[in-house]
């Protein structure tokens, strides 16, 4: 699987200590996507989803996973190893909230069954950005959706929501970056 970066502990994408997970590869070209870094596919970074989850499962030994977001570039454009890889994080946590550019409802009733069974929220939709109102937690813009898969994590998240959208400063490769959902045009 194509995985750009793993970054834990976030705070601004989701409630609680997250580890947050960001897949490579893209067609979609949002107009100011906040990761065009991510559109085209890197094989260099490609991993077997197993070791991935090794890896994981190491840190979770000594670090509270208690939640994961996985976004990207597109996840779902990775489908196969996505599957393969949201089983084996829910034996970590099974608060997981993915992102994806694609529309819940333009996708197949096999791979919706799959998520509603195997992620907790899911957020739809491109970015649109002249709908970015620079306000709307976890979304980036305000035609994107947020579906409560798993009804016991909605009341967490509305509380996460009902904090404003939160942005987390984080210095990664010797640079420092901003984690969360960036301002529209930024
Ligand atoms: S779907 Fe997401 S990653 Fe893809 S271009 Fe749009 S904002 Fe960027």
């Amino acid at each position: 699987m194509e995985i750009d970066r793993i970054l834990y502990p976030i705070f601004s994408l989701g409630p609680n200590k997250r580890l947050a997970l960001w897949t490579i590869g893209c067609q979609k070209g949002c107009y100011n996507c906040a990761n065009p870094e991510l559109w085209v596919k890197n094989p260099k970074k490609n991993i077997p989803v197993e070791i991935l989850y090794h890896h994981i499962k190491q840190l979770a030994k000594n670090h509270p996973i208690e939640g994961i977001t996985i976004t990207g570039g597109e996840p779902l454009d990775q489908l196969d190893e996505l599957k393969e890889l949201l089983v084996l994080l829910n034996e970590i946590t099974p608060d997981i909230l993915l992102y994806t550019g694609y529309t819940l409802t333009k996708l197949t009733p096999e791979v919706v069954t799959f998520l509603k069974q195997n992620v907790a929220v899911v957020i739809d939709g491109r970015y649109i950005d002249n709908l970015n109102d620079n306000q709307a937690p976890l979304r980036g813009s305000t035609n994107q959706n947020i579906y409560y898969f798993k009804e016991e994590y909605r009341p967490i998240y509305e509380e996460y929501l009902s904090q404003g959208r939160q942005v987390q400063n984080i210095f990664y490769h010797n640079h420092l970056i901003s984690v969360g959902i960036s301002l529209r045009g930024k």
